[in-house]
């Protein structure tokens, strides 16, 4: 076998070995409302079941050999989808490329990741700044290989104004880990709603437009690698296609021009791992393909 797809083959099977090894803590202790007091450790334990693994000790000693161009992986050259224009995504009716022209001049007049985080942070746009604990702007690095996009804030992320910190962050962070990409280093995490919904309900399409302008600023500020979009609703709205989760994953986008990886939720995973893991394992192997 080449060395390179060894090597892909090898991050695979790491991947599968440590999703499937953090679902089982995760799912025994996950209630999806731990309070802040009561949150167990679960950062300790991911770290444990990525050195277990033996790629902390790789990546920490520089022996992890980065998955080099796959051979084959042009056969999966990302291509432009034609998304359907809503909540000002305006894609070009020629290149299919989505650009944010339109973007208002509250988020446009942002010049930094800071300047987005303090307009987020006194935001009165919608009626979910009446009951959030924080907003959660999102964190992570500059040109990072990965942007992850999730839904809206949890509890968890309501309490501490940071995104994906309770169990679908941990699951999230597995998952991220065993394919050598980590936080501070490689990733910037948000999402697409700054405020919790009460409940977390489904964001109401006023507060998915209000919002949505804050992410495109920061995704061109923060100008990611590739986008790797979680869940429904995220997916929904950045593809502007209400199809169904399994059918939007499918597909292969560019968003401003970035390439995009849709996928499940971690937290539909963590509920049903027998369904989801699989489908996961391959959306996490087209983006593996892309940052590389
Ligand atoms: N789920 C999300 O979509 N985002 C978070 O930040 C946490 C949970």
């Amino acid at each position: 076998m080449h060395k390179e797809e060894e090597n892909l083959q090898n991050a695979l099977t790491g991947l599968w070995d440590i999703m499937e090894s953090s679902e089982s803590v995760l799912m025994n202790k996950r209630s999806g409302t731990f309070d802040s007091d009561e949150m167990p450790d679960f950062s300790a334990v991911i770290q444990s079941i990525l050195r277990d693994s033996g790629v902390l000790e790789e990546v920490e000693t520089g022996v992890g050999v980065a998955v080099g161009s796959v051979s084959g992986a042009e056969d999966n050259a990302v291509s432009e989808v034609d998304y359907t224009a809503e909540y000002e995504m305006n894609p070009d009716p020629e290149t299919g490329h989505t650009t944010f022209n339109d973007l208002p001049d509250y988020a446009a007049s942002c010049r930094n990741l800071a300047d987005v985080a303090w307009k987020v942070n006194e935001c009165t746009l919608c009626g979910l700044c009446e009951t959030r604990q924080h907003a959660v702007s999102g964190s992570g690095v500059m040109n990072p290989k990965v942007m992850v996009i999730g839904e809206a804030p949890g509890a968890q992320e309501d309490k501490t104004g940071e995104p994906f910190v309770g169990p679908a962050g941990k699951y999230l962070d597995a998952w991220m880990g065993a394919l050598k990409l980590f936080r501070g280093r490689d990733l910037f995490i948000g999402n697409i709603i700054k405020c919790r919904p009460p409940e977390n309900r489904d964001p109401l399409p006023d507060e998915k437009e209000a919002c949505l302008p804050y992410l495109q600023r920061q995704i061109q500020i923060v100008k990611p690698k590739t986008i790797l979009c979680v869940g429904r609703i995220a997916a929904q709205i950045l593809t502007g296609d209400s199809a169904g989760i399994g059918q939007l994953r499918t597909k292969q986008y560019k968003f401003e021009g970035i390439p995009m990886v849709v996928t499940y939720h971690p937290s539909a995973v963590l509920l049903n791992p027998q369904e989801y893991r699989k489908p996961v394992w391959e959306d996490l192997q087209q983006l593996l393909k892309l940052i590389h």
